[in-house]
């Protein structure tokens, strides 16, 4: 019998690879709270017409990409493994009455979603996304904070190479608009359409510009833009979001191609995209999406978020090789059975006065040990043999410099804000 294996797009995230994605936590959980914005954590899964409604059924996502299946017992139900965030952070705000507490609510979350997908690099079955809902604001300033905010992720995190594409898509009427110009424009080329553009040629046309496609894509170039369709006030909401902005210092790059192709997508239509992913390259994607509370039963609240994909990012973070800073303050090494049993108990007792470490359980001999040292990335190793423990003393080696210092433990426990100093001057060099 063979060994079983995690399954076709899904996989392991192995410790040294886990600290990119707790780097990339921390850096994002601290700056959303900064920025007033709460952590909201939603069911993994959820009723399958949640999504069928909340992202539309003409979406490869509902279309043809959700893990569904019928719940057990008696009276079945159809459940599904959530494809992304918002649909569950919205059904949540309505079920649970934030709209009633008046005023804008900013939301994030992350967590892993599942999409039934080819899978290659950057695409996978469960993935792990960071995401923003801002819900009761239709202020331009809304949509600018939002890009401000991913951006500044990213930016902290030393990425390079971003550009961001913007858009918009306007509001219903003028997209009825323009989608009957995509219609009129498409057609004559219907034949040269992918099978699944041909089948969005009436349900969706917005959904072909998205097409992953290459002859529809560059039949796509010449199709008529969505900015010449916009309305007066869609035309002014765009145009401020642009000057904020500008106003920012954030560059962007116009895509009229840009589409997030469902009913209540409105105005602001965004994605981050990196040139050192290939083929999958857009680490963000957001926008407005006004009509989207109301379609899930709730009050009309216009609303504005994104989300990050987490695999994208630390494959980005591990090719710069940005590695977060190593943080242990000391490794600790003994031998001899009184030794042993004191550098535990020190161990302990450093852990609980604030400082990091890793006790050395192997036993073996010192000069293993030390090498141990060497790799583990610790500031100070403390060295604890038979004539410590005889006079309850520690050595203390800086591992950069090597030197070497005899101290009592009791020293060593009780000065701990000289240490503290001494090990964070070092951690910054
Ligand atoms: P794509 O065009 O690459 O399929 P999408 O439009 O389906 O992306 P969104 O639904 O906007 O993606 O999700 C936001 C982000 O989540 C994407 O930009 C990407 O970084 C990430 N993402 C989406 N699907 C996957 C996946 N299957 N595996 C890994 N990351 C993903
Ligand atoms: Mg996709």
């Amino acid at each position: 019998m063979g060994t079983i294996q995690a399954l076709r797009g899904t996989r392991d995230i192995l410790p040294e690879e886990v600290v990119y994605w707790q780097w990339v936590e921390s850096v994002a959980r601290d700056i959303l709270s900064r920025s007033a914005y709460q952590e909201i954590r939603t069911p993994i899964f959820e009723a399958t017409a949640l999504f069928e409604r909340g992202i539309g059924e003409a979406t490869d996502i509902v279309g043809k990409e959700m893990y569904t299946f019928m719940s057990r017992g008696e009276d079945k139900y159809s459940i599904t493994l959530r494809p992304e965030g918002t649909a569950g952070a919205v059904r949540s705000y309505i079920q649970n009455g934030m709209h009633a507490q008046g005023g804008v609510q900013r939301l994030w979350y992350t967590g892993p979603m599942f999409r039934y997908e080819r899978p290659q690099a950057g695409r996978q079955r469960q993935f792990h996304q960071i995401g923003v809902e801002v819900l009761g604001s239709s202020d331009a300033r809304a949509d600018a904070e939002v890009i401000a905010i991913a951006t500044d992720i990213l930016q902290t995190l030393g990425l390079q190479n971003l550009r961001l594409d913007i858009n918009s898509v306007g509001n219903p009427t003028d997209r009825q608009q323009y989608r009957q110009a995509l219609i009129d424009y498409f057609t004559p080329y219907s034949s040269e359409l992918d099978a699944d553009s041909q089948t969005r040629l009436t349900r969706n046309p917005l959904r072909i510009l998205d097409s992953k496609d290459k002859r529809t894509q560059e039949i796509a170039q010449n199709a008529p833009s969505i900015l010449d369709y916009l309305g007066v006030d869609s035309k002014q909401h765009f145009d401020q979001v642009l000057q904020l902005l500008t106003d920012l210092g954030i560059s962007y790059q116009l895509n009229p191609r840009l589409v997030r192709g469902l009913d209540y997508y409105t105005h602001t239509a965004f994605e981050i995209i990196s040139d050192d992913l290939g083929a999958q390259a857009t680490v963000c994607g957001g926008g407005r999406y006004d009509g989207l509370v109301a379609e899930l039963g709730g009050p009309d609240t216009p609303a504005v978020g994104w989300a990050i994909g987490l695999e994208r990012l630390t494959i980005l973070l591990q090719k710069m090789q940005q590695a977060p800073k190593k943080t242990l303050d000391f490794y600790v090494v003994s031998r001899g059975e009184k030794a042993e049993a004191q550098a535990l108990l020190l161990a302990q007792k450093l852990r609980r006065i604030g400082f990091s470490l890793e006790l050395d359980l192997s036993g073996s001999a010192f000069k293993k040990q030390f090498a141990r040292a060497d790799k583990s990335g610790a500031v100070a190793c403390l060295i604890l043999g038979d004539e410590e423990a005889e006079n309850q003393t520690v050595k203390l080696k800086w591992m950069a410099t090597k030197e070497q210092q005899t101290l009592s433990q009791k020293d060593l426990l009780g000065k701990t804000d000289e240490w503290r100093r001494q090990i964070d001057m070092l951690k910054t060099q």
